[in-house]
């Protein structure tokens, strides 16, 4: 490739300079910060693609299937699927992960009805657009976890048609836990036999196993698919994520296909390549022993940041064993400096891997002293 013009490597280097900066000081976002994939650098020399599915070899071999297998089989164990009935691909991010649950429910259940919760990500909506669906959002309750009550009542009016719940396994705004299990004795209770749950756990999915009292969301649990993002907790620097299904879901929609000679199995043709490698180096390097470690220090660290906020008299507040700490949004003075997500009226910290405790003792100095000022003024 011809070199690039002096001006236009300035810019980059400027650009490259300021995203370092607003990577420094972002609290409100749940992207990790503990990046070095160095070793992956020549990667990018190549023309990798990960197209089609990632246990069936086609003509192209310029790929990362191998490692993706690899990273898939982690997941797998992590999740407790059953070892012989259980399919997965490296995806974009959680909203394609969701968006391919989401279809094989409804190739599964054509005339399903979705439910979900108030609390559930926006893309839920496009999704079930894309695939038109018919959907039922469902009351929250005050902490962003389903209202079981109103899910039941629901439930009863449209007995006749098969459920396919989509449950929150960590809400984007509170980390709340839809319990699948309850879900499940739910369905038992009003006898409905042909259901589907969808685990949407982009950000808890990877932190759940460590937790003492892990929310019920895996396939032991009863889900029949289940959504992670790789790059929030998990810290991959591209958007990524992993899907997983038990087998005879997936079957189904390849079969259906087979005719054309082709296992296509994924949502998009062509896929990433490096991020498997980025995801492979991640297990790889962290093992679970690693991801506890992480988990603990994160907990350790919102435990800590909690206890200083409501020590200042701050309202904050969290679910059980959550790394996201709620609390009413500051000034917009603050929420832009620390790219506080917020939305009607409350904001959140979230602990990812990266974030300090100076970092904190930062921010919650700067939201003590504007609290005592606007108190004064
Ligand atoms: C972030 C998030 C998503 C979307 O994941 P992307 O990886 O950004 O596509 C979906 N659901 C929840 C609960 C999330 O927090």
């Amino acid at each position: 490739m011809p070199g690039l013009p002096e001006a236009d490597r300035l810019r980059l280097e400027a650009f490259l300079e300021q995203a370092r900066e607003n990577t420094n000081t972002y609290l409100g976002y749940p992207a990790a910060k503990t990046l070095d994939y160095g070793l992956l650098k020549s990667c990018l020399d190549l023309p990798l693609n990960n197209v089609g599915d990632p246990f069936s070899s086609g003509t192209w071999k310029v790929d990362s299937h191998e490692f993706e297998r690899e990273v898939l089989a982690f997941f797998a164990d992590l999740l407790r699927a059953p070892s012989d009935d259980w399919w997965g691909y490296v995806t974009n991010g959680g909203t394609e992960g969701n968006l391919y649950g989401l279809y094989l429910a409804r190739e599964l259940y054509p005339k399903g009805m979705v439910y979900f919760s108030q609390d559930t990500h926006y893309s839920v909506s496009k999704n079930v657009h894309f695939l038109g669906m018919r959907h039922i959002m469902i009351r929250s309750q005050e902490n962003g976890e389903i209202d079981y009550e109103d899910l039941e009542a629901t439930l009863r009016i449209h007995r006749d048609v098969p459920p396919i719940i989509f449950a929150n396994i960590g809400t984007t705004m509170t980390e709340a836990r839809d319990d699948i299990r309850r879900i499940r004795e739910m369905m038992d209770r009003m006898a409905i036999p042909n259901y589907y749950i969808h685990s949407d756990a982009a950000m808890t999915g990877v932190i759940a196993p460590f937790l003492e009292s892990p929310p019920p969301y895996n396939f032991a649990d009863g889900a029949d698919s289940v959504s992670i993002s790789g790059h929030k907790f998990l810290g991959s620097p591209i958007p990524c994520g992993i899907v997983m299904a038990r087998k005879r879901h997936v079957d189904r929609i390849a079969r259906s296909i087979a005719y054309i000679g082709n296992l296509d199995t994924t949502v998009t043709g062509s896929r990433n390549g490096l991020t498997p490698l980025i995801l492979w180096q991640l297990i790889r390097s962290l093992g679970r022993e690693g991801l506890q470690r992480r988990v603990e220090e994160a907990l350790q660290l919102t435990a800590y940041a909690e206890q200083r906020l409501s020590a200042a008299g701050v309202a904050v507040w969290r679910n059980p064993e959550a790394i996201t700490l709620v609390f009413p949004s500051p000034s917009q003075a603050l929420i832009d400096k620390w790219q506080l997500a917020s939305a009607q009226g409350i904001s959140h910290l979230i602990m990812v891997p990266g974030v300090t405790r100076a970092l904190l003792d930062r921010f919650i100095d700067e939201l003590v002293s504007s609290q005592e000022s606007a108190q004064h003024a």
